[in-house]
């Protein structure tokens, strides 16, 4: 199938963006990287009147390092991040989390903006973003706001952006140097969108220590503090010897019944787990 007929639209700046997906007469939608719209076109789940290309904007382009954070633009590739075009504030968990996503063809075009949009639940950087504690900044017809992360992204493929607003840019803390971080993703097959996703970090000079698994059938499953995925004393550098029945517990508690599903993301956290070096 091929896309229904739209308007095509690409401002120079992000006031002309708002201008026009302000409008509430006509279907609009933001073109990114265009990886997942792209095939939601040809397959006519969307028919936007009028498609806003968003990918010529300086501004969506911009990356800042500040002392305790980046602040990365939303237009901002995948192969961008991977490739170290952006300073790394996270002693390489940026780039390993970017290099696991679909192919390098996918990430040359697909933007961080457009994946945390999407939301789709098995999207690599929702979780992995989610653990790191970002927070997004919108802009829209009544200005700028900010959201944290775990309130952006309020559903499957749903996200808290209203009408004539966009995200604009990302903002990632610095990981301090004592940082501890674990990333899993589980999936068939190189290239795939995962099947189970789990993060962890453990960066106590900033007193955090957040688990988050994945690719579940909604939103991420928080663990604000992963002490409770341990038992037994912290010794050296392990917090202590990962729970699994915890673990299960909280998938079971946030509606993951199923055995095998539940067992897979137990996995990924235990490897996140051992891959931060906890245990
Ligand atoms: C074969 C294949 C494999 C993939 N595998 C993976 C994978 O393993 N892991 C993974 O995480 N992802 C994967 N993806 C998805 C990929 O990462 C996409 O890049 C991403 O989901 C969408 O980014 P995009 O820039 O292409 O956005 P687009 O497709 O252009 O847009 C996606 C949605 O977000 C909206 N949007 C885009 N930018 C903004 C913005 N700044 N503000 C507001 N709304 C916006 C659009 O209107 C649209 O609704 C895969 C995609 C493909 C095609």
């Amino acid at each position: 199938m091929k896309p229904t007929r739209f308007e095509y639209e690409r401002p120079a700046d992000v006031a002309g963006v708002i201008a026009l997906i302000r409008r509430e007469d006509i279907a609009i939608k933001i073109l990114a990287g265009g990886q997942s719209l792209g095939p939601m076109l040809n397959l006519r789940l969307v028919q936007p009147d009028v498609l806003v290309d968003i990918t010529g904007i300086p501004e969506l382009k911009r990356v800042e390092e500040t002392a305790d954070a980046i602040v990365v633009g939303a237009c901002v590739t995948h192969a961008d991040i991977e490739d170290g075009r952006v300073p790394d504030v996270t002693g390489g968990a940026l780039p390993a989390v970017a290099r696991g996503i679909a192919y390098r063809a996918v990430r040359n075009r697909g933007t961080l903006g457009g994946s945390l949009s999407h939301a789709d639940p098995a999207a690599d950087w929702v979780a992995s973003l989610t653990a790191m504690g970002a927070t997004l900044m919108i802009r829209g017809p009544s200005g700028a706001r900010t959201l944290a992360i775990g309130e952006f992204v309020t559903g499957v493929f749903e996200v808290a952006l209203a009408p004539g607003e966009i995200l604009e840019a990302v903002r990632i803390p610095r990981l301090s140097r004592s940082a501890r971080w674990g990333f899993c993703k589980i999936c068939r097959k190189t290239g795939e969108l995962a099947q189970a996703i789990a993060a962890v970090l453990h960066d106590p000079e900033r007193s955090v220590f957040r688990a988050v698994i994945g690719a579940t059938e909604s939103m991420p499953v928080v663990i604000p503090d992963a002490t409770s995925l341990f038992s037994g004393k912290p010794s050296g550098s392990a917090a202590g010897v990962f729970d699994s029945g915890a673990a299960r517990g909280v998938l079971q508690a946030s509606g993951m019944t199923d055995s095998i599903d539940n067992q897979i993301h137990v996995v990924a956290l235990r490897r996140a787990i051992e891959r931060a070096g906890l245990v």
